[in-house]
């Protein structure tokens, strides 16, 4: 895979997290959100719960005493005439319960604690209510109004008991009672929550046992509904005090809030419980699923996009570096070559054009090294594919401050390079980059005599100088042989300069066919030449300086005829400088001169 598709890859996957860490955590935190705003919901409720029932009490409050101060109530309370109370009471009474259907109880009571009549059940009177039921009790003591839920003969029902007094004298109480259900009915209709009423146990009456039946932890429902009975199950699993807690049926969750009714005495009467619908919308969660896949999909696309333009901006880029390097690298004279870890991984065309192959792969298969085309002849002065325990660049890096030559021969052209080698590094791998200067002409125009093209005399020092320490070093013997054509000056007087030229240039090659291939020849001077011969002792010096004067003196040069040479010979004696060795061939070569000529004197 690509580095660009690798990027891509990675970015998609890293938006691709993001996205769906901050979705979850926001659903999350939106769903405490819910469940926090559920939970201040049960102050709410209970606020509900208590203002209904003061609701209840000012409203039955006032209809207690409209209907106290009505024609002839006091008269017939006072005279405990139930039947004409009934009768006075029956029309307001059938209003009362048209406006609530749930009114279920309005009695009149004396202030002995006796009935004087139930509105509901008018046979039933003259029973001492007071003596059973602690609420009417005490508002006969206290002669004020109580309210509550209570049992009696028609069931548990929420009840307000308002006393009267006329003229500072307590004439008795009226009492309505309110089933529960209409407190349910109210809770629902303002909280939108589903709500169910349970009575205590110890509150039953015998009314009640027909209507609360089953239930759980001492509490029984009147009426349940098929949807409430797995949320109530759900809610008093593990929860036997039935505390307020949160529940998740079919995939949704409840806030279950109870509110508990508790009689004076501390005793429990029962509990109004609410199932507040707390799920936060799947609707909701979808959309805020869908939104984010929307937005992280326009994101990674634009991204991708993004990165998709960077990067062919940047292989344009690239590739224009590429060529611009690679035409200045290919117009370069000189040769380029890159190594990576011992192995050539770039060359310029110079390469090519010089060594003659085609391809890098063409080289390889035949070379490892371009250290295998180095000469190895001349080991004091050009570069070897080892130095010192080194390999070539490495020797070369360690010595940068000599100049560093090596000598190649292609196609039976010898050339000489400088060569240079410079390291890069790159996250710890390291190249070596190459360059190979051919300084072939360059170093004959500083070796080679002009005219002759043999060796000049500077550099003819240079190789004596050496050739000497090597016969110091190891007791090798060394000759010379100084060459001096006889009467040149004549030949100039006679034919002219240029023509005197070309005896010196056909002298010298000639000099050359008769010499061995270590031997050097070598323009002294003039028309005066020196003859190098390395591992060659006096005897043989004298033999080759004979054989060439006679080689000389057969042979006939262009347009001047028959011409003879003079040569000194001297050997090295091992102690002297070159300096001396060539004084003494010096001197033998005036011997010659003075003893007539053409001949060898050592
Ligand atoms: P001898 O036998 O004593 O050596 O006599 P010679 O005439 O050869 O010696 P001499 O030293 O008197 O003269 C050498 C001449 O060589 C003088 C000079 O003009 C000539 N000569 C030196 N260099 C060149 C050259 O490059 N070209 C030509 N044409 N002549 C040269
Ligand atoms: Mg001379
Ligand atoms: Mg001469």
């Amino acid at each position: 895979m690509s580095f660009k598709r690798r990027i891509q890859l990675f970015v998609t996957f890293l938006i691709l997290l993001v996205s769906s860490i901050l979705t979850v955590s926001f659903l999350y935190h939106e769903d405490k959100i819910a469940t926090e705003k559920a939970l201040t919901s049960s102050q709410n409720i209970k606020t509900i719960y208590d203002s209904i029932r003061k609701d209840l009490e000012d409203f039955y409050t006032h209809r207690a005493y409209a209907n106290l101060r009505s024609y002839g109530i006091k008269e017939a309370m006072m005279a405990r005439d139930t039947e004409k109370l009934y009768a006075l009471t029956f029309p307001r009474y059938t209003t009362l319960r048209e406006e609530n259907p749930n009114l279920m109880i309005m009695q009149f009571h004396a202030p002995d604690g006796h009935s004087i009549l139930r509105m509901h059940r008018k046979e039933v009177f003259g029973d001492d209510i007071g003596a059973r039921r602690p609420m009417v009790h005490l508002t006969h003591d206290t002669q004020t109004v109580h309210t509550g839920f209570e049992g009696g003969i028609e069931g548990i029902a929420y009840r307000i008991i308002v006393p009267f007094v006329e003229n500072k004298q307590y004439i008795g109480a009226v009492e309505f009672g309110v089933d529960p259900d209409f407190i349910i009915n109210k809770l629902v209709q303002i909280t939108k929550m589903d709500t169910l009423f349970m009575l205590h146990e110890s509150r039953m009456a015998a009314a009640d046992s027909q209507k609360y039946q089953a239930g759980y932890s001492g509490y029984r429902f009147a009426h349940l509904n098929p949807l409430q009975r797995p949320l109530i199950e759900a809610f008093v699993k593990d929860n036997p005090a039935l505390n307020q807690r949160i529940i998740h049926h079919n995939g949704k969750d409840y806030d279950v809030i109870p509110i508990y009714l508790v009689g004076n005495e501390g005793k429990p009467i029962g509990l109004f419980l609410s199932f507040n619908d707390v799920t936060m919308g799947y609707q909701e969660k979808l959309q805020i699923i869908i939104q984010s896949i929307v937005v992280t999909f326009i994101i990674i696309i634009m991204l991708l996009g993004i990165i998709e333009y960077a990067f062919a901006r940047l292989t344009k880029k690239i590739s224009y570096q590429d060529k611009y390097i690679s035409t200045i690298l290919n117009s370069q004279k000189n040769i380029i070559i890159v190594i990576d870890d011992g192995e050539i991984v770039y060359v310029n065309t110079a390469f090519f054009n010089y060594l003659h192959y085609r391809t890098l792969e063409e080289f390889t298969q035949k070379h490892r090294c371009i250290c295998e085309l180095f000469e190895t002849t001349d080991s004091e002065n050009y570069l070897q594919p080892k130095m010192d325990g080194k390999t070539w660049s490495e020797y070369i890096l360690a010595h940068k401050e000599i100049e560093h030559k090596a000598k190649i021969t292609r196609n039976g052209k010898t050339s000489i390079f400088t060569v240079d080698v410079q390291k890069i590094e790159y996250e710890n791998v390291f190249r070596q980059v190459v360059v190979l200067s051919d300084i072939t002409n360059l170093n004959n125009l500083a070796t080679v005599d002009m005219l002759t093209q043999v060796t000049n005399r500077f550099e003819f020092d240079k190789m004596l100088g050496h050739s000497i320490s090597v016969s110091k070093r190891y007791g090798r013997t060394l000759s010379v042989l100084l060459v001096d054509i006889d009467h040149f000056k004549l030949i100039n007087d006679n034919f002219g300069h240029l023509v005197g030229d070309e005896v010196l240039k056909s002298f010298s090659s000639l000099l050359r066919q008769q010499i061995r291939q270590s031997d050097i020849v070598a323009r002294w001077g003039g028309e005066e030449f020196i003859i190098l011969l390395p591992d060659t002792a006096l005897s043989s010096a004298i033999i080759m300086a004979e054989a060439l004067r006679q080689r000389i003196e057969v042979n006939p040069f262009e347009a001047v005829g028959n011409i003879t040479c003079s040569i000194g010979v001297a050997e090295f004696n091992s102690v002297e400088e070159a300096d001396d060795l060539l004084q003494r061939a010096d001197e033998n070569l005036y011997r010659a001169k003075h003893s007539g000529r053409n001949r060898v004197v050592a």
